[in-house]
């Protein structure tokens, strides 16, 4: 009978959801300036870069174009499916993965769609992307070996991310820790060594136990590794009221 359910989580209100009647802004992206279009309300919606940009005294805001030199197509899809949906259209990337190349160039895609967050300064945007990397390595069981340099050029050095960067490797794939001259030769950023160091410290003397990446995730709350803080509510009650 629990199935019944589904039926309610389908639902949302009359006038719930993102505004798609307002006009089109047209986004240029990348050096090559391919074109897309998404509706100037909905942009506005969630990213401070788009509600500065936008207003009417500036000129991408009189003109309706924006240019994003430094984003590609695939990741501001991405984005634009979240702005609708509430949902990454990664994390079935994590089954296409078995190519000759191995899962990094996915991993990669999902690191170019955080960066690109944090040029949008959309932080609920940023937490649903954290989400997907872990969604990815609770399918795959596997951790991106980069995940610190998809991360930490992008965060603010208190940012719940980075805890989720160095806590799922202290304690998840604490092995791979355990040899330190395989995290130094990853060539990841130095804040990120020092901060596996710090955490490493007060487990020193205890016996040191490696989880699953289930039990990781299990253990702490939905929220434990957002930034969004108390004040604002989680991104995914925004589309699951
Ligand atoms: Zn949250």
């Amino acid at each position: 009978m629990a199935h019944v359910n589904m039926y309610k989580s389908l639902l949302s209100p009359f006038d719930g959801g993102p505004s798609i009647t307002s006009e089109p802004i047209k986004i240029l992206i990348g050096k090559t300036e391919e074109v897309t279009y998404a509706p100037k309300q909905l942009l506005e919606s969630s990213s401070d870069f788009f509600k500065k940009a936008l207003q009417e005294e500036w000129l991408e805001g009189s003109e309706h174009i924006v240019k994003l030199p430094t984003s590609n197509l695939e990741s501001f899809g991405i984005y634009v499916k979240w702005l609708y949906t509430g949902k990454c259209s990664a994390v079935f990337f994590f089954f296409l993965s078995e190519t000759a190349e191995g899962r990094a160039p996915v991993w990669t895609r999902l690191g170019k769609c955080y960066a690109m967050g944090d040029f949008l300064q959309d932080f609920d945007f940023k937490d649903a992307v954290v989400d997907a990397f872990a969604a990815g390595i609770l399918d795959t069981v596997a951790c991106p070996l980069r995940l610190s340099n998809f991360i930490y050029p992008y965060s603010r050095k208190d940012s719940n991310h980075r805890i989720f960067a160095r806590d799922l490797i202290v304690h998840v794939f604490i092995r791979k820790v355990m040899r330190f001259d395989f995290i130094q030769n990853l060539d990841t950023p130095r804040e990120y060594r020092q901060d596996i160091l710090q955490a490493l410290v007060p487990l020193v003397d205890n016996r040191i136990s490696k989880i699953s990446v289930a039990t990781f995730l299990a253990r702490n709350s939905p929220c434990h590794f957002h930034d969004h803080g108390d004040a604002k509510p989680c991104y995914r009650k925004r589309f699951n009221p």
